[in-house]
């Protein structure tokens, strides 16, 4: 199904992200509204209507169903039984699959490993017998994360040696986990990909991402890589949007390892922060081709004028907005959220530099 102009897409999460996917949505002539639970909510500011509510609420859920034309999400950690009510009156963009799969670290990398992607070594672990098993059959250095629920590094810890277990078991709180092997990666890319309705695809050039105490920090695009290893990266995300029979856009995060060769960190069903210099640095930003791609409409061109680096504003760097505003070639990105807390996304800044410049 084709929306028109005027249509109303859904959005479950009131962040930045959902705030972002609304302006997007308004500039194609589309309304948006939202449904997200009270709160600082970025996303509030922007939208035609906003439904506040919390997601297990089945009538506030069947209510925000039966007034959109099609159904998307912001975040991966929307509870699955709250789409699936929305999805039995109207299309749910992302799948519920996607969602499924990416909630879960363990479905995740089976789903990877089966599609034959190189991923870092792993194993599961259910209690602290399990953690000690784990790493006898991974070794160390690992990471242990939890499947559920962990973003930005939270729900993880680095274990070096075997004095690490018990520390790294209560820092993640006890709960499900994964133990993954640590990557001696070169550097870490991502692809931001687009799938139509119809089953066309598109993907902006890889950028090259930098985190800091676990959050991304830095994207620079493109990651200056080889052309051939470029389209090796975007040739993976197309395969995991295909095994998903994915609509929208899907982020995929890489590694770079020292041969050369590619293996996938983890894919994020949604738009993604590595993305975000597709706002400045290119005629179609990433949220307006998520918004294309859920409606029916044809991908958009995901070329760049440009070369970008995008900075984001994390707790107080915010204060500095005036600075950046003062920079030519600068394009300053204020989230509208109340308070700087330490690791809160505030915004971020995109530097457009020419083409060329990175390589
Ligand atoms: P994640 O939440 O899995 O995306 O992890 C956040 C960041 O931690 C990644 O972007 C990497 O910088 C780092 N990281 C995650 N997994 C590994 C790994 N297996 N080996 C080395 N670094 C990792």
């Amino acid at each position: 199904m084709v929306l028109n102009p005027g249509s109303t897409v859904g959005i479950l999460g009131g962040g930045q992200l959902g705030r972002m996917l609304a302006l997007a949505a308004a500039r194609l002539g589309l309304k948006s509204h939202i449904f997200c639970p009270p709160g600082d909510n970025p996303g509030a500011h922007v939208c035609d209507a906003i439904t506040l509510a919390e997601y297990d609420d089945a009538a506030a859920c069947m209510a925000f169903a039966a007034r959109v034309d099609v159904v998307t999400y912001e975040f991966e950690n929307v509870p699955v039984t709250c789409v699936e009510r929305m999805a039995e009156r109207v299309p749910v963009r992302p799948g519920i699959d996607a969602l499924r799969i990416a909630q879960d670290r363990l479905t995740e990398k089976n789903f990877l490993r089966d599609l034959g992607a190189a991923i870092a070594p792993f194993a599961a672990v259910d209690d602290a017998a399990g953690l000690a098993q784990a790493v006898k059959q991974i070794g160390l250095p690992a990471i242990l994360k939890t499947r559920r629920l962990g973003y930005d590094g939270r729900g993880q810890a680095l274990l070096r040696s075997a004095s690490d277990l018990t520390g790294a078991w209560t820092a993640t709180g006890g709960a499900a986990a994964i133990l993954e092997g640590f990557v001696d990666f070169e550097r870490e890319i991502s692809v931001i990909a687009a799938r139509g309705l119809d089953g066309a695809v598109a993907c902006y050039d890889p950028p090259e991402n930098l985190h800091r105490n676990g959050i991304l920090d830095v994207s620079r695009a493109p990651a200056a890589i080889s052309s051939d290893l470029a389209n090796a990266a975007k040739a993976l995300a197309v395969r995991i949007a295909q095994a998903l029979d994915y609509v929208g856009v899907i982020g995929v995060e890489m590694f770079i390892l020292r041969d050369g060769s590619l293996a996938v960190n983890e894919f994020a069903p949604r738009v993604h922060n590595s993305g975000h210099w597709t706002l400045d640095a290119c005629a179609v930003s990433q949220f307006e081709q998520h918004i294309r791609a859920i409606c029916g409409w044809p991908l958009g061109d995901p070329s760049r004028h440009s070369d970008a680096e995008m900075r984001n504003l994390i707790g107080d760097d915010v204060a500095q907005w005036a600075v950046h505003a003062r920079q030519a070639g600068t394009c300053l990105h204020l989230y509208g959220k109340d308070a700087p807390r330490p690791g809160r996304k505030m915004g971020h800044v995109t530097r457009l530099l020419p083409m060329g410049h990175t390589q």
